[in-house]
């Protein structure tokens, strides 16, 4: 018996998703290879994604009808090549819901890795879970659509498969000298990054405007365009230096993974039509210009 980490009712929990089960299952999907694997240990092929000892059966039934009604109103839509998707406020419980889990496995098993704000932003966004409202919150919820990196870019060869095909989570502190300070957390799913900080644009950024077409206020609007460059701004130093981090574990993997790997794709007729590939075709444009355009 365990208890949940939610209610706090002591009772038997199955091991219990942070990143819901929904997200991987189409992540596999989208590619030729039907096994995740997990950056930290490459060699080894997951079935599914990230898990925890997290919820019990009543709670986790509560954060399943959020994540089914994100599935339908904004992740699929979205992934079918939707340019702007309406939502409600189960969006929003839904990007909450996934941070809390989120900073929990961080602050429990991230070996002092999670930033000085978490464990408040944690016990927030936990709060607001429990209530299921909106109501006096102090943290923002943002989402940004990441959209297709192509040449000319400042970002690297390599991103494009991490923003289409890898999940990753990672929270930071963003100070602001002198001594003011925001925590950041941020969960990225497949082409979409959900961000909470532990307080408004209005008090860490002189244009919060910028960030305003990203805040997810139910109902609201999702635009899955390129046109925001600015916003996006703030994170793609860490996107960049993420996607590199991946593809060094990935460089990890033993040769006889790596053959195991190129014999399927080989063998699946449909590979060169999977996201996946057309991940790797971008990357590709990215490496050719990088090579051909002289740096200052
Ligand atoms: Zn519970």
């Amino acid at each position: 018996m365990s208890s949940c980490i939610l209610c706090g009712t002591e009772t038997a929990i199955k091991n219990s998703h942070i990143i819901s089960k929904l997200v991987g299952k189409r992540l596999k999907a989208g590619a030729a290879v039907k096994t995740l694997r997990n950056s930290l240990n490459p060699n080894v092929p997951a079935q599914d994604t990230w898990k925890d000892e997290l919820l019990g059966p009543v709670c986790e039934q509560r954060f399943s009808a959020y994540e089914g009604k994100f599935a339908k109103d904004v992740y699929d839509p979205l992934r079918a090549g939707a340019v702007s998707v309406n939502y409600d406020e189960s969006f929003y419980l839904f990007a909450a819901s996934v941070h809390f889990r989120y900073l929990h496995f961080l602050l429990t098993k991230g070996r002092g890795t999670a930033p000085r704000g978490a464990a408040q932003l944690c016990a927030d966004l936990k709060s607001a879970c429990q209530r299921g409202t909106l109501d006096s919150v102090r943290f923002t919820l943002f989402a940004f659509h990441l959209w297709p990196v192509t040449p000319p870019s400042p970002y690297p060869p390599g991103i494009n498969y991490y923003f289409a095909q890898v999940l990753d989570g990672f929270a930071f502190s963003w100070v602001i000298p002198p001594a003011d300070e925001t925590t950041v957390s941020n969960v990225k799913l497949e082409s979409l990054l959900l961000v909470v900080t532990d307080r408004e644009p209005t008090t860490f950024c002189t244009m919060p405007s910028i960030f305003d077409p990203h805040i997810i206020r139910p109902p609201g609007t999702l635009l899955a365009n390129p046109a925001e460059p600015v916003a996006m701004g703030m994170f793609a130093p860490t996107l960049a230096n993420r996607s590199i981090a991946v593809q060094d574990s990935l460089l990890s993997m033993s040769q006889a993974q790596r053959s195991k790997i190129e014999q399927e794709i080989k063998s699946n007729p449909n590979a060169t039509k999977t996201r996946a590939h057309a991940a790797y075709v971008r990357d590709l444009a990215l490496l050719n210009a990088s090579m051909t355009t002289p740096r200052i």
